[in-house]
């Protein structure tokens, strides 16, 4: 239900944006939500909870292929982004909050059709593969967090199949811990496991 609530607000912004640039600052507050989870624990947890384009992408149809692995490196990626927000602030003289508001709906605009074309070739992860967002969480946040797999696993592999990025926790776990700074806490491996095997686990868990 979150998800949709989620997606819900994401597409009324996409779709009202343009008139009431505003409305883009509301995507900024649920990424600052978001950060409250990411500090208890790390890595790209406000990918998977917080994100509305996250939760977008999610509901729609999968396509079954796979996005190539190390598509675009963490680097290159904020790269790109710092490059094209500053080159649309030098082109359109944001002087307002209004005007700000506009340059932030119009990088939404082009970032989610490039993700809707990466869903098309791809995947409907694409976006959340190689997401700037995403790559600054995981640099800034160090990872707190892991999946524990119990002894009641099977290896029947339908973990890595509800994973966006195919992870596979009971064969990627070191000991009964799977910690992966790309894992973006989602808990579609855990909800699918039909054996209640996976579980997350906080640092205070892990102590
Ligand atoms: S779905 Fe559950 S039982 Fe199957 S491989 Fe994954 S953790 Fe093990
Ligand atoms: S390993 Fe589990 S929690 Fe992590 S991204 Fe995959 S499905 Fe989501």
């Amino acid at each position: 239900m979150k998800r949709i609530i989620e997606a819900l607000l994401f597409v009324a912004v996409l779709a009202l944006g343009w008139r009431y640039p505003y409305l883009a600052f509301c995507l900024l507050l649920n990424v600052a939500v978001g950060l409250v989870g990411t500090l208890r624990y790390g890595g790209r947890h406000g990918c998977g909870n917080f994100c509305p384009r996250g939760a977008f992408y999610s509901l729609l149809p999968d396509t079954g292929r796979k996005v190539p692995a190390g598509l675009l490196a963490r680097k290159a990626s904020i790269v790109v982004m710092v490059v094209m927000f500053a080159g649309l602030a030098l082109w359109l003289h944001p002087s307002s909050l209004r005007a700000w508001g506009m340059l932030l709906y119009i990088m939404i605009a082009i970032t989610t059709t490039v993700g809707l074309i990466g869903w098309l070739v791809f995947n409907r992860y694409f976006w959340c593969s190689v997401c700037p967002m995403g790559k600054i969480y995981k640099t800034m946040w160090p990872l707190k967090s892991g999946i524990r797999v119990a002894d009641t696993c099977v290896k029947c592999g339908l973990c890595a199949k509800a994973c966006p990025f195919s992870f596979f926790p009971p064969d990627e776990a070191k000991g009964d811990l799977f910690r992966n700074p790309d894992c973006i806490h989602c808990h579609r491996c855990i909800e699918r496991c039909p054996r209640h095997a996976l579980s997350m686990a906080t640092s205070i868990e892990l102590q």
